[in-house]
């Protein structure tokens, strides 16, 4: 199979709709942002054997790539719309090319967001996936707007995907029922775009867990030249992290793990007060971890000390 054969048989179905004009198979996609909106743009890479096994399932992969690129256009509070993707493969594998693609476009369609473009190569497995959101003008959601006295929240629970991730690689043991969910938190990460939405009006800040909550928190703090202080006794951790790992490892997982995709934000005021009791009625899936104060860094707490985990995020150099 060649390279345009290759592309019309898997990455040619969707691109579509009211927006896109021309999409895959011209020189360029030519595309309609909504009236009003700004437009919000990311790129994420993933390397086979640095960011998932090689030998992992297509679909998984596939699915995951997007999955990660769609959560930096949750953490500012886009609608997603298109998206592009730049393929490098080691050969034109029919069967692997079937899954990917299949799961590319299940996830695509659960999040609206349309293929109208990319590139293929050959060389050592890597997918970097280009998405294109918008906002209202004005309206996304920055990392530097956080300000003292406001408070700070997570969504979700953390430290699952790490777990998962230990489990992938066999460093860590559970029970089946377990280990399933963390293993899934770790491929089947849910960008948070619905979440990311409804804080444009109410937070002041926000940023995707990608990292690591210290580390990511770390950097919505410099971007705000504020200090942020969490309660590590407040990180909300699921039962499957807390049955499959000592108190101590699942913290460690959730405040430096990674891979989490969840929401860190901060708000203010009557904002504040709103999300904490949406928080407690569980009507968001949000938890107020700490706040924020004059200075930089990030430090816990009950000490005031910075935090006893010693790697603070991944970073690749
Ligand atoms: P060009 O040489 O003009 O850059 P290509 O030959 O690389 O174009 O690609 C032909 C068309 O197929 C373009 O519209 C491009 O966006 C699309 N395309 C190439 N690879 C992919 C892919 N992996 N997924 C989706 N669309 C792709
Ligand atoms: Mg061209």
């Amino acid at each position: 199979m060649d390279e345009f054969g290759l592309i019309k048989a898997f990455f040619s179905a969707h691109g579509s709709g009211a927006s896109v004009r021309q999409g895959v198979g011209d020189d360029c996609a030519v595309l309609t942002p909504p009236s009003g909106h700004e437009l919000l743009c990311s790129v994420d890479t993933v390397v086979a054997g640095r960011h998932f096994p090689a030998e992992a399932r297509p679909e998984l992969v596939a699915s995951r790539a997007v999955r990660t690129a769609l959560s930096d256009l949750a953490a500012m509070g886009a609608e997603p719309l298109w998206m592009t993707l730049a393929l490098t493969l080691p050969h034109a594998d029919e069967a692997w090319l079937k899954l990917f693609s299949r799961g590319l476009y299940e996830v695509a369609e659960h999040y609206g967001v349309s293929l109208v473009g990319g590139d293929t190569t050959k060389g050592p497995l890597c997918i970097s996936v280009h998405v294109t959101g918008s906002a209202p003008q004005g309206s996304a959601l920055l990392r530097s707007g956080a300000k003292v006295g406001d408070e700070i929240f997570v969504s979700g629970s953390l430290g699952d995907a790490a777990a998962g991730l230990q489990l992938l690689l066999g460093d860590l043991d559970t029970d089946a029922q377990s280990a399933q969910q963390l293993k899934r938190a770790y491929w089947k990460p849910e960008p948070r775009i619905k979440l990311g939405q409804e804080l444009r009006a109410r937070a002041s800040a926000c940023i995707d867990i990608s990292d690591g909550l210290l580390a990511d928190l770390g950097h919505l703090a410099e971007a705000s030249a504020v200090k942020a202080v969490v309660d590590s006794t407040r990180i909300p951790l699921s039962q499957a992290l807390l049955a499959s790992a000592p108190t101590r490892q699942a913290l460690e997982y959730a405040l430096s793990g990674g891979d989490d995709y969840q929401l860190c934000f901060t708000a203010g005021g009557a904002e504040a007060e709103q999300l904490k009791q949406a928080g407690r009625s569980r009507s968001l899936d949000v938890t107020r971890i700490g706040e924020i104060v004059e200075g930089q860094g990030v430090v816990e707490a009950s000490s005031g000390a910075p935090f006893f985990v010693k790697q603070q995020g991944f970073q690749h150099f």
